[in-house]
């Protein structure tokens, strides 16, 4: 088996059937097929052998999808990094991953020049665009490779993509997805999350090196077209215009926040978006008032995915039939749900011996079944750990209601414990968004003496709007136990994100503690 023939495939069968679009340029399932299959060659040619991890350092391009299936073909390990990374953070992630090559866009030749010294597996370097010295272009290797088909056959536990998490609770961990991992979600995809076919024309607003790359699979196994938008950086406009020219049919996978950039924006009402079927959204929480402008305004095309690099891409949907307005109460409470859990895997919640906890009580959510990763690279004890018991513990907190409906709470590790209390971040964040005036909350903990920790609410306000204490602690009255209201409220227009868009919080916190120490004794 070898996940990179889904494309030797789609080929075979979709020949001239435009497999991708960015700008002006495209190209067809048999030009991208053979264009993988000369790079694949290449591989060889300079010594990769199946194993060798091959660093994926590009903003999302053609380019970014060939060097993917190449690696699969010749049987390398893909790992794909966020092109908005620092370089000690690319660093990090080369070095732990031990990558012996790297492919990457001629921008980001200074930054790895400052950290290649330090990489000494990394020795192959692969540049698109201007080379420098130390690499090799992108398009010499390319144009003299070898077109043929030459997939090498792999076992199904053999490595294809380590997902780097993106560290919002510490250093990324390579989650270790193999190719029957990576067969397992494709072939599961067209019937839990969407049809696929030829006639689709999918629009990747986000980055392949995340949730997008990983569905890039199913969508090619599909001869589905590939719509990658051309400017450096997300551009509402850009995505109405690509929407309306090419009659995008699905939006493969969104973060929350570029759905609010999109409903925010001032041009939404001026372009035809009525061939949109599938708007896929996920990878951090989606708060219910800005869900609800979103059902107003494209109808019932939403679908949530909860998911991890550690289960790709998906634990729990909540399908297009759920984003329903209004009128049904119960309906209405599960638009604050990531949905319900894949058919394909078994959920559990389970309390800290590992028990499972009863309907409607909080605790970790768990999973197993023929998604989940094999474990984290070079990291024995960390997997040992979230594989206790023969469960993957995800360490996210949650509940789940008679229906099956799961509601996150918060990363486990973010969960604020305030005199003894349990105080979960995303219900007051739920309830501070419920103010117009408030463009974005995080809800932290923060070391009291007295209490262990108590609740501080960090506001970014709408430009132009001032929600005061008074009106944001009376919300919380209205909506919530009074040992949950926080005890401070801070305002604060910029909140540290990470390449993917997720507030940082430890950050965040880390921040506010070096600036007023005080506030902690
Ligand atoms: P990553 O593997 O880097 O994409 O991060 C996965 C984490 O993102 C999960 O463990 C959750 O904490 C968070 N996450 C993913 N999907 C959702 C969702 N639909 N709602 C809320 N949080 C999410």
């Amino acid at each position: 088996m070898n996940i990179g023939s889904t494309l030797t495939q789609a080929a075979a069968a979709h020949p001239d059937h435009i497999a991708i679009i960015h700008g002006d340029k495209t190209l067809s399932y048999r030009a991208f097929n053979e264009r993988a299959n000369r790079l694949a060659s290449q591989f060889r040619a300079l010594g990769i052998r199946p194993g060798d991890r091959v660093g994926i350092l590009q903003r999302n391009g053609p380019e970014l999808l060939e060097t993917l299936f190449a690696t699969f073909k010749a049987g390398a390990v893909a790992v794909p990094i966020n092109a908005r990374s620092h370089p000690k953070e690319y660093a990090y992630i080369l070095e732990n991953s031990g990558c012996s090559a790297v492919v990457f866009q001629e921008d980001f030749v200074a930054g790895l020049d400052t950290v290649r010294h330090a990489l000494p597996d990394l020795c192959i370097f692969i540049a698109i665009g201007a080379a420098s010295t130390w690499s090799t272009p992108y398009e010499n290797l390319v144009a003299s490779g070898d077109p043929a088909d030459a997939d090498v056959d792999c076992a199904p536990h053999d490595l294809a993509w380590l997902f780097y998490t993106s560290g919002t609770t510490g250093k990324p961990k390579g989650a270790m997805n193999c190719h029957a991992n990576l067969q397992f979600m494709s072939d599961h995809y067209p019937r839990e999350v969407y049809q696929l076919g030829p006639h689709d024309v999918v629009l990747h607003p986000g980055p392949l090196t995340h949730g997008s790359g990983l569905w890039s699979i199913p969508i090619t196994a599909g001869a589905g077209t590939h719509l990658i938008p051309s400017g450096t950086s997300f551009d509402p406009d850009e995505i109405f215009r690509l929407i309306e020219k090419h009659r995008v049919t699905k939006i493969a996978f969104i973060a929350p926040t570029m759905i609010t950039m999109l409903l925010n924006a001032p041009t939404i009402d001026r372009h035809d978006l009525s061939s949109l079927r599938f708007l896929g959204y996920g990878g951090a929480p989606m708060y219910v008032e800005d869900l609800k402008r979103a059902i107003q305004q494209w109808g019932p095309i939403l679908c949530q995915v909860y998911g991890q690099g550690e289960s790709p891409m998906t634990i729990s949907l909540l399908k297009r039939e759920d984003h329903k307005l209004p009128g049904d109460p119960a309906a209405e409470r599960r638009l604050a749900s990531a949905g319900r859990v894949r058919e394909d895997i078994e959920l559990a919640i389970l309390d800290e011996a590992d028990h499972e906890v009863p309907e409607g009580e909080i605790g970790e959510i768990a999973i197993r079944g023929e998604i989940v990763m094999r474990g984290y690279w070079n990291m024995p004890e960390a997997t040992a750990e979230v594989f206790k018991g023969g469960w993957y513990h995800s360490g996210d907190l949650g509940m789940r209601d008679a229906d099956g409906y799961v509601f996150l709470l918060d990363r486990k590790k973010e969960m604020i414990i305030s005199g003894g209390a349990n105080v979960y971040p995303r219900e007051l964040e739920e309830v501070f968004l419920l103010h117009p005036g408030v463009l974005e909350v995080a809800v932290i903990g923060i070391p009291d003496r007295l209490w262990g920790e108590s609740v501080m609410a960090v506001v970014r306000p709408r430009p132009g709007a001032s929600p005061t204490e008074g009106e944001l602690l009376t919300l919380c009255r209205e909506h919530l136990a009074g040992y949950k209201k926080p005890r401070f409220i801070r305002y604060q227009d910029d909140l540290p994100k990470n390449s993917y868009g997720k507030i940082l919080k430890r950050e965040l916190k880390q921040s506010i503690l070096a600036e007023i120490p005080k506030v902690a004794t």
